[in-house]
């Protein structure tokens, strides 16, 4: 498809929106908006059912530019915004954007809350190696020993591995994407949103303008010693990701092992695909329902606020009362 015959799909999509997008040239983001405008609109989404939270970075951009609803929230705390809105609202297609910087250093904390928690959503993780927007300074997952071009000296940091977290964490559903292979980019987000309850999608994303060592170029090279492509899919191999939903607790040992061995390939050959999925845990909004003493109790959004002439339902006086010293 020519770039204008994919601008002119874009422009149909009910997530479309002319505000002008300030990523540079090039950079892996247009990949992963493009491929998530693309599936909401085939999964028959329109704007009103969908909600896009992103963190602070290049990447936190997102919600701006697809015409759903959503809020640029805080640094490292767009999974706390995408739970709450959920837990109000679960009738909405709930999805969190952030990058490596913000979801992995400052926003650790929140990820695996928010794994522990497994409420149905999405959580997409632009991984670029680098803090792009504050011009390329080493993010969690740069290596150890790797200089990109904004560094004075080589990283002395060890990785964080954003599988591995997000697997220790909790998510029930973990895969890996690439920003440049827009069709498997696509079926990926597709099967992260379906999956029922917390997924994490890491997605390479080359940073052009601050990450020359994790490029187009060096992602699309090949294994020096079998000639194999660099990156490849999990799902064309005999690698199976699923935990049904009866199964034994040794099942999810040997699946999260599975998983982590994974999850650790890099260099020469790195795995993309699904790495993990877990169909045997609860929700969190399931648990919630169990918990109420008389059955399910509406989510807020969904409550009714006033009877049939128009009376408000709501009892500020016993709120008052409640409150009086
Ligand atoms: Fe993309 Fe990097 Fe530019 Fe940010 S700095 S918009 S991540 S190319
Ligand atoms: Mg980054």
């Amino acid at each position: 498809m020519t770039t204008k015959s994919k601008q002119s799909q874009r422009d149909k999509s009910p997530f479309h929106t002319s505000r002008a997008n300030d990523w540079c040239a090039g950079c892996g983001d247009f990949g992963i908006l493009h491929s998530l405008d693309k599936i909401l609109t085939q999964m028959d989404l329109s704007a009103d059912e969908v909600a896009v939270f992103g963190g602070i970075g290049c990447s936190g951009k997102t919600p701006y530019y697809l015409a759903s609803y959503g809020i640029h929230t805080l640094h490292g705390r767009v999974l706390p915004f995408a739970s709450g809105a959920k837990l109000a609202n679960p009738a909405l297609t709930v999805i969190a954007v952030g990058g490596d910087g913000d979801g992995l250093s400052i926003g650790a904390g929140h990820l695996v809350g928010s794994g522990r928690r497994n409420v149905d959503l999405t959580y997409i993780i632009f991984d670029n190696g680098v803090y792009g927007l504050t011009k390329g300074q080493a993010s969690p997952t740069l290596r150890i020993g790797e200089q990109t071009k904004a560094m004075p000296e080589p990283s002395l940091l060890e990785q964080t591995n954003p599988i591995a977290v997000g697997l220790a964490s909790g998510f029930t559903w973990i895969g890996r994407g690439y920003a440049y292979d827009t069709r498997q980019l696509g079926e990926l987000i597709e099967q992260a949103i379906r999956h029922p309850g917390s997924s994490m999608l890491v997605v390479l994303q080359p940073c052009p303008t601050y990450n020359e060592l994790h490029n187009k170029e060096w992602y699309g090279g090949k294994d020096m010693d079998t000639g194999k492509p660099r990156l490849y899919s999990l799902q064309d191999e005999d690698y199976d990701p699923l935990i049904p939903a009866d199964s034994a607790p040794a099942m999810r040992e040997g699946k999260m092992l599975q998983c982590l061995q994974r999850a650790y390939e890099w260099g020469q050959r790195i795995p993309l695909g699904v790495f993990y999925q877990d169909l045997s845990r609860p929700q969190l909004s399931d648990m919630l329902t169990m918990r109420q003493t008389g059955g399910h109790v509406a989510a807020p959004a969904i409550q009714p606020i006033c009877d049939a002439q128009g009376n408000s339902l709501v009892r500020l006086d016993s709120v008052f009362d409640t409150l009086r010293v």
